[in-house]
């Protein structure tokens, strides 16, 4: 285990280093989403003995079956991944966090099936480069829907998610996190909305995310290693 030791705490440091730089205020940290997906409990295990609670799945079968299993009560789970409509229920019952609410029906249906006592944290997910198979609202898209899905009941509209067109250049990659944080404040003042959270940035570009303003980090193969699929 001292392999995963090792990695959890390179990531944190690249976190730490990466916030330093950036001059950001200590007053919005920078949370690390530990994206478990296609990894056992086992090695969630080892993570939360190391001191992680967030972690974040994409595929619900393969979630429900570990959160069901974990002894631990206290792990926040997100789920990150793609979204089937006659999905949503068990979405809603099982996750705190949803990351990746890519069209109205979706956000209507967990918010009609969230029976929880608590609302559901949720992100929209933007096609922040344009991509014409990437799922997530346009620019254009968000901003005739918002007006919908902030009156809609159980939900807590947290802030944006966006996976941007990979790059390995660091300023392209900050053009498109820049542009979900710009996204963010206008959707903020239009609306007159407090969304709080950015969740961008992955195990290539987490350093570019956090100059823009990530508030969640979602971190796969950096902190598992490469996925037993
Ligand atoms: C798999 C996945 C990640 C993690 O990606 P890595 O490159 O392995 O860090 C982050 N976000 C989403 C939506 C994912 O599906």
């Amino acid at each position: 285990m001292s392999n995963t030791r090792n990695r959890f705490d390179h990531i944190n440091h690249r976190i730490e280093q990466a916030f330093n730089n950036s001059g950001r205020s200590l007053t919005d940290p920078v949370t690390l989403l530990a994206v478990s997906k296609h990894h056992s409990l086992d090695k969630i295990q080892a993570l939360y003995d190391l001191g992680q609670r967030d972690f974040g799945e994409s595929y619900l079968q393969e979630a429900m079956e570990k959160i069901s299993q974990s002894p631990y009560s206290d792990i926040i789970w997100h789920f990150i991944g793609p979204i089937q409509s006659n999905k949503t229920k068990d979405i809603a019952q099982h996750f705190q966090w949803v990351h990746s609410v890519d069209r109205i029906k979706i956000a209507r249906r967990l918010s009609s099936q969230n029976s929880g006592t608590s609302p559901l944290n949720i992100c929209l997910q933007i096609n922040i480069s344009q991509e014409p198979q990437k799922s997530g609202f346009s620019h254009n898209e968000i901003f005739a829907v918002m007006e919908e899905i902030i009156k809609l009941p159980n939900l807590a509209i947290r802030g944006l998610m966006t996976i941007p067109a990979p790059s390995n250049d660091f300023t392209r990659q900050k053009v498109a996190f820049c542009q979900l944080r710009e996204l963010m404040q206008q959707l903020n003042q239009q609306f007159e909305l407090n969304m709080d959270t950015l969740s961008m940035g992955m195990s290539n570009d987490l350093e570019a995310a956090i100059t823009e303003g990530a508030t969640i980090v979602r971190i796969g193969t950096a902190l598992f290693g490469p996925r037993e699929d």
